[in-house]
């Protein structure tokens, strides 16, 4: 697997150099999931499909992972939950794309699998997008006349790509209609993110304690429906993956 930490430093140049390969970068938390699911699930399911896709684009993509914990001070109630504030958060996410540029390396994917991160990037990967995009591009601004004029030009001369989306915004809704019955999908440790375990993490989920959930969401959560998400999910990334390999 292309995890960059893994590489030396002569192996890490020669691949970024010859493959220019597509970042592939997870975020999650380490945060409360209930009784039956672990405190890491945000982090380590958003980590094993970045894993999956790349290895599925081994000549392609490099896989690093910064950051375990996210943003999760609605959780704190729960000992053992870990939470970043949004500055540091997004600081460091800025500063891994900054870095990931001076290596050589245009295109980034950020695979999120926590809630409490999604506002924050949201906002934040559209300005680092800009960012990365006004300060390591040569872009002449002397004919700039508006805003407007500044950001079609920085999208079309700029080859820096940075793209982000949570995996459970993937699916088509259809899909999800037809599977799952919690109107409140994704929801935490519920019936969507447990069935994920049960198929990802299947050790790690406590069946018995899955009875007793207090929001109840999760009762009818099945393996069977977690590797449907889970197949799903490596499909419809794997196809953003490739559109960003081919612009
Ligand atoms: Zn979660």
């Amino acid at each position: 697997m292309n995890n960059l930490e893994f590489f030396n430093r002569n192996e890490a140049r020669d691949f970024i150099n010859k493959n220019k390969p597509l970042a592939i970068i997870p975020t999650g938390s380490v945060e409360q999931h209930l009784n039956h699911l672990f405190i890491g699930m945000d982090i380590n399911s958003a980590t094993k499909i970045a894993e999956e896709l790349a290895n599925k684009f081994s000549k392609d993509a490099i896989f690093y992972r910064p950051l375990n914990v996210g943003i999760a001070e609605h959780h704190m109630a729960f000992p053992g939950t870990m939470t970043l504030r949004v500055n540091t958060f997004i600081g460091v996410l800025t500063d891994v794309a900054n870095s990931l540029i001076r290596s050589g390396i245009t295109k980034i994917l950020f695979i999120n699998g926590h809630g409490g991160n999604v506002e924050p990037m949201r906002t934040a990967m559209q300005n680092i997008n800009l960012e990365m995009k006004g300060v390591h591009s040569n872009i002449d601004t002397s004919e700039v006349r508006t805003h407007v004029d500044y950001m079609e030009l920085l999208n079309k001369d700029s080859k820096i790509d940075i793209k982000y989306t949570s995996y459970w915004e993937m699916h088509d809704p259809n899909f999800i209609k037809k599977i799952i019955n919690d109107p409140s999908y994704p929801g935490h440790a519920s019936e969507y993110e447990t069935s994920v375990a049960l198929h990802m993490f299947p050790n790690l989920v406590d069946k018995e304690a899955i009875k007793n959930d207090p929001l109840g969401t999760s009762t009818d959560a099945t393996k069977e429906k977690g590797k449907l998400i889970y197949d799903d999910i490596i499909e419809k990334y794997s196809n953003i993956i490739q559109e960003m390999l081919t612009d």
